[in-house]
């Protein structure tokens, strides 16, 4: 066996002095520990790595969201300043189409200044080298804007913060917690203490063993934004893996090399996603003050801002192999059977747009 990676020396020591630790603090630790996490230390997308996300399959991804921005702009009554703030963007390829395809509207992206939220040290520098000559300001968190109205974008963002879980036994929620064995050398699930208090879902033919998730982290993340948009203005869109429906089950899970792995075997080495409760994140945003359009799926929302047209313009100037390249990659971003509908898009905005593009009014 090899040596110990860093993460799981800082999981075994954590465990090792406080026992057991909740499922949520292993993806954190897993993720983001500033030396050893997964995203700190790599670029996960693409072929040669783990998962490919939207933006790196068609540059139309990014223009359409471009031209989301700028027809919410408009919404927004066209402000002469704005933030336009992006969470966890990646190789920054989504941001240089968005800002490209912005330029449409020259006054749009003449208003915009742009934030990037990024806890990553070697994807920073990748957004530095994508987006080279444009000013942007980065943060580690939700950035202080002062007055500004924002629009926010975030793809597969929120499915990147960590979940808690909890487990059903005999009727009660407990929390779900991971240990090491020490004479096996992993890491394995435990039962944790009773988790009373919390509002979990309840009723009485949830089985044992059923596992529910919960993501403070992202309850968090919304509440401020939504909070910010209902003050100032403006409008954010999550793009995302998650559901709308009873929210029981378990969906954390483990990528390494485009294949799923054991969620516990390697952490530091692949990626852990779960799956985001879109139920909740409404909620957090009206609570906030917001209001919600959406869900709708990711196939559906591009159809309606185009993403045939704009295909089609590109497939004229295109070589038979580009063309092929178009329509595989239109395939996969609207497909019913791939991404169209795995992915769910939802979006905020201050209680005064009743409309966005992409969006049937708000409901
Ligand atoms: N939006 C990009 C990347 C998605 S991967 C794309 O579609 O290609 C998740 C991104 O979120 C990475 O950039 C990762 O470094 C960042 N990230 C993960 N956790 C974060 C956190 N807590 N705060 C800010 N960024 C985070």
């Amino acid at each position: 066996m090899g040596e110990d990676n860093r993460v799981t020396r800082v999981l075994k020591r954590r465990i090792g002095e406080s026992g057991p630790i909740r499922v949520s603090e292993f993806m954190e630790i897993a993720l983001s520990d500033p030396e050893g996490g997964y995203y700190a230390t790599r670029d996960p997308f693409g072929v040669a790595g783990d998962f490919t996300t939207a933006p790196e399959i068609s540059q139309v991804f990014g223009e359409l969201l471009g031209l989301w921005c700028a027809d919410s702009w408009q919404a927004m009554g066209a402000p002469d300043r704005f933030a336009l703030v992006e969470f966890g963007p990646g190789r920054g390829t989504l941001m240089a189409d968005t800002l490209r395809a912005m330029a449409v509207a020259p006054a749009c992206r003449a208003a915009a200044e742009i934030h990037l939220v990024e806890t990553s040290p070697v994807l920073r520098g990748m957004q530095e080298r994508t987006l080279a000559g444009v000013p942007v300001t980065w943060h580690t968190g939700t950035p202080e804007t002062g007055d500004l109205p924002l629009l926010c974008l975030a793809n597969e963002f929120l499915d990147a913060l960590p979940v808690e879980q909890y487990v059903r036994n005999g009727g009660a929620w407990f929390e779900r917690r991971v240990d090491h064995d020490r004479d096996a050398g992993t890491f394995r699930f435990v039962t944790g203490p009773a988790a009373d208090g919390l509002g979990l879902p309840e009723a009485h033919d949830i089985p044992d063993g059923e596992i529910f998730e919960r993501a403070p982290a992202v309850e968090a993340v919304v509440a401020a934004i939504a909070g910010r948009i209902a003050r100032c203005g403006g409008a954010a869109l999550f793009v995302d893996y998650g559901y709308t429906g009873r929210a029981i089950g378990e969906t954390l899970q483990a990528v390494l090399a485009h294949q799923p792995v054991d969620t516990l075997a390697d952490p530091g080495n692949c990626d852990l996603t779960a799956h985001v409760n879109f139920r909740a994140v409404r909620a957090t945003a009206e609570a906030a003050g917001a209001g919600c359009h959406g869900t709708v799926d990711q196939g559906v929302f591009l159809e309606r801002l185009g993403i045939r047209a704009r295909a089609q313009t590109l497939l004229r100037s295109a070589t038979p192999e580009q063309q092929r390249d178009i329509s595989a990659a239109v395939t996969r971003l609207i497909g019913p059977a791939e991404m169209g509908t795995l992915l769910k898009v939802l979006a905020i905005s201050h209680p005064g747009i009743d409309r966005l593009a992409g969006f049937e009014p708000a409901s």
